[in-house]
């Protein structure tokens, strides 16, 4: 024993499993000792299963594991979840039941409403929905948690120093998103090459209703939506990793353009003050250049977990206009689940 917590990953062979494996090889909490993915790599293992396709080399320790249906009970006291959400919708509940913590990084349960849908620096005090689920459903040691879409957590970074000093009105948000998103293989080449493909199966839908849950109130019983206008539109672009959101806003109280700046360049918040080991000296990361942020400069920013604003200015139909961008199976995914499992670390939930 070295006092790690032992994290079992579902989905470990896909684009976001990859990626879990490679954050979670040097953790100083959690080390990876179960992982599952679908028939296709059950019985083998993960060297064998796995086409890493990630920079860098496999890491050593996960190599002999014997990837494992999702299915409880899995040697790991814990598990990330990176299934589809097909899969995910009965396999979490699954696990949760058991008695088994699920921090999940999949669709399927991140709107129910005793569900907690977290970004540590933005809504940490809706871990405490964790204590309504189980009362709910009766679980013991286990529930579900869950990181938001990979673009809606990105414009949530940027807009919840904003909404929190001046509320945020109305949100108009055209994202432009990496080919990674949609998986591996994920988009084909002919299609990707070239071309900018104006839609992204229920892409719109999630940023609209998850950004108003991240930004609700939690009551002492559910979540209360935040009363934000918002409308978005999604578009798939030939870049591999980051996505990138241009976004327009009108406040609830007038704000000058360097107040705007001076919001996000200070966003601070629980992760940082608790010093979590995932979290990002800045979670906001304002670039004052007029061609920033760009998706191959800026995706790496705070180790991938930063997300960078940029181009602020006052807009001539909302009050401002401004882009972010943020590393889509990073910040956007592993990273996020990661860093929610630090937080529940951190409020005793994993213990
Ligand atoms: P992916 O590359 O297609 O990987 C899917 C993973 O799920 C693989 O490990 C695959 O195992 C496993 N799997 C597929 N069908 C299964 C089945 N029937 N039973 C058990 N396991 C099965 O997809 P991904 O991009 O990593 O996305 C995974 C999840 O994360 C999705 O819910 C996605 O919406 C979400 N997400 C992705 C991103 C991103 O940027 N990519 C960001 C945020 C959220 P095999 O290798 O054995 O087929």
């Amino acid at each position: 024993m070295n006092g790690k917590f032992r994290a079992g990953i579902l989905g470990a062979t896909g684009v976001v499993g990859q990626r879990f494996v490679q954050l979670l090889e040097t953790h100083p909490q959690f080390e990876v000792t179960a992982l599952a993915a679908s028939d296709r790599s059950q019985g083998k293992t993960y060297a064998e299963a796995c086409v890493w396709r990630l920079p860098g080399e496999m890491p050593d320790a996960v190599k002999s594991i014997v990837v494992q249906p999702p299915a409880p009970p899995l040697d790991c006291d814990f598990v990330f979840s990176s299934l589809p959400g097909e899969i995910a919708t009965d396999a979490e509940e699954n696990f949760a039941r058991a008695g088994s913590p699920v921090i999940s990084n999949s669709s399927s349960h991140r709107m129910g409403a005793d569900v907690p849908l977290l970004i540590p620096e933005v809504n940490p005090d809706h871990v405490a929905l964790i204590d309504v689920q189980r009362s709910k459903r009766n679980y013991d040691r286990g529930f579900i948690a869950t990181n938001p879409n990979c673009s809606a957590i990105v414009i949530v970074m940027a807009l919840a120093p904003l909404h929190a000093r001046f509320g945020v009105a109305s949100c108009v948000v055209t994202t432009m998103q990496a080919l990674s998103g949609a998986g591996y293989p994920g988009v084909a080449s002919l299609d990707a090459t070239d071309n900018v493909i104006p839609f992204i199966r229920g892409e719109e839908e999630k940023i609209e209703s998850e950004t108003l849950k991240l930004l609700g109130r939690f009551n002492g019983g559910a979540i209360d939506d935040a009363t934000i206008k918002l409308s978005a539109q999604c578009n798939r672009v030939n870049v591999s990793d980051g996505h990138m959101a241009a976004i327009r806003v009108r406040l609830s109280q007038p704000a000058s353009s360097d107040q705007i700046r001076e919001a996000l360049t200070s966003f601070r918040s629980l992760p940082q003050e608790l010093k979590l080991h995932s979290a990002p000296p800045k979670p906001t990361v304002v670039r004052a250049e007029d061609d920033r942020p760009q998706p191959r400069l800026d995706r790496d920013a705070g180790n991938g977990m930063s997300v960078t604003v940029g181009r602020i200015a006052p807009d001539n139909v909302f009050d401002y206009r401004f882009v972010a961008l943020g590393h889509n199976t990073i910040r956007g995914a592993a990273g996020a689940a990661i860093l929610n499992a630090e937080l529940l670390v951190a409020r005793g939930y994993l213990g």
